[in-house]
């Protein structure tokens, strides 16, 4: 069986996992997608759908070239062996570009070397994305590889915004400024919203990123002007595991007065904080059950989850000058009814006015749930990363 249609594969390598999908870009849609999980480790797994047929994998995963020929056998046995494949190139989601890198980038030993170079910014997922990128070139030799940076939407933020209020030689000297992350679906996001809406009814947006990482960004006229992520993903909203906003000293008073290590702190916030640090949860289905079973606890953190965002709404809309559009998308943002409400619950003096019926249809589709007549839009977008990676891919190719 041979594609006639050109397709691109997606790869986003963890440091323990390599999701992977094959798109076909044209028609936006996955072809076969996967997710090898526990890279690294003796028990390793992996799961790969392609239409009705699955395949999997169990067992040891000693890196991330392995990972990868256990893909090619995956493909296989479903029945589409990847040499049969027209494959385009490959697009590989890289965390951080820094400064250097805005637009999506062949991948040659240069550029490597570079991503590679800017771990120190993004220390769990650059080197992993650099270890996809060399492995996927050993495997499949002649193939383009493109990397597509997370940062990239943000390159450009307004300095007002991208610079942190601390010693300029410092920041100087570390490249400490707010990079923010999620661009690729902050981007293909408002782009919808902008397909939808037209360009003047979408000129000022609020996209809201709530997944298991959660960021907020506000785009003018397709620009980002401001964004919630950081110098790395710890910034801004409350997440799954992660902290958000913070006062730094809370790091200085742990390590003076609780005596703990920077790499204990790290831990902390990055991964025992936020709806996980507060419930004990970090999926916020588990915590809305827990609210529901009168865990008082479980109802204060998603106070705090909507309080942060309604926060960021408000000071975006003042970036802004207003806001034409407000977009929720990711896993909670695309699923939970209640959270959309209550983060946007009673600002109809700020013209925000969701339709309750609206706000409660479960669909995969883009749609508006703001009343007829709210003067801000309101909107549920699904993001899809992978074909924003693979449609870049093809524009850099072709
Ligand atoms: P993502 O990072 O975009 O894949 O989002 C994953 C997160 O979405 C999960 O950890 C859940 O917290 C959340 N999620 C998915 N479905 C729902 C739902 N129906 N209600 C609330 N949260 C959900």
């Amino acid at each position: 069986m041979t594609e006639s249609g050109h397709l691109v594969l997606v790869v986003n390598s963890g440091s323990s996992s390599m999701k992977y999908q094959l798109v076909d870009p044209a028609a936006g849609t996955a072809v076969a997608s996967g997710l090898i999980e526990r890279v690294g480790s003796a028990d390793g797994s992996a799961r790969h759908t392609d239409g009705d047929r699955t395949a999997e994998f169990a067992g040891a995963i000693s890196d991330h070239g392995v990972a990868l020929r256990i893909m090619q056998d995956l493909f296989a046995q479903a029945g589409r062996p990847l040499d049969t494949v027209d494959l385009l190139g490959i697009g590989h989601r890289v965390v951080n570009g820094g400064s250097r890198y805005g637009e999506p980038t062949l991948v040659d030993s240069h550029v490597l070397a570079v991503i590679r170079e800017l771990s120190p910014l993004a220390p769990l997922h650059n080197p992993a994305n650099a270890t996809g990128i060399e492995q996927a070139q050993l495997a499949f030799p002649g193939v383009p590889q493109v990397a597509v940076f997370d940062t990239a939407f943000f390159r450009d933020l307004p300095a007002a915004a991208a610079t942190y209020a601390i010693d300029r030689a410092v920041a100087a000297d570390y490249r400490i400024r707010r990079y923010g992350a999620h661009g690729t679906s902050h981007q293909y996001v408002s782009q919808q919203v902008t397909a939808l809406l037209g360009a003047q009814a979408s000129a000022r947006q609020i996209v809201l990123h709530l997944g298991n990482g959660a960021s907020a960004s506000a785009i003018r006229d397709g620009h980002a002007v401001e964004t919630s992520m950081g110098l790395t993903p710890l910034e801004g909203l409350v997440m799954g595991t992660r902290s958000g906003d913070i006062d730094p000293a809370v790091v200085f008073h742990l390590t003076r007065v609780a005596g703990m290590g920077i790499d204990a702190i790290d831990e902390l916030l990055n991964r025992r904080s936020g709806m996980r640090g507060l419930t004990g949860f970090n999926d916020l289905r588990d915590v809305h059950q827990a609210a529901a079973n009168g865990d008082a606890q479980a109802a204060l953190a998603l106070e705090v989850y909507c309080h942060r965002i309604r926060k960021y709404v408000g000071a975006y809309m003042a970036v802004l000058g207003g806001v034409d559009a407000i977009t929720f998308t990711a896993g909670v943002g695309e699923n939970d009814a209640v959270t959309r409400a209550t983060a946007l619950g009673g600002l109809e003096g700020l013209g925000i006015v969701l339709d309750a019926e609206r706000n409660a249809v479960r669909s995969r589709e883009a749609r508006v749930i703001s009343a007829d007549g709210s003067p801000v839009t309101v909107l549920v977008v699904p993001t899809n990363e992978e074909l924003a990676i693979a449609r870049a891919t093809v524009a850099l190719l072709t």
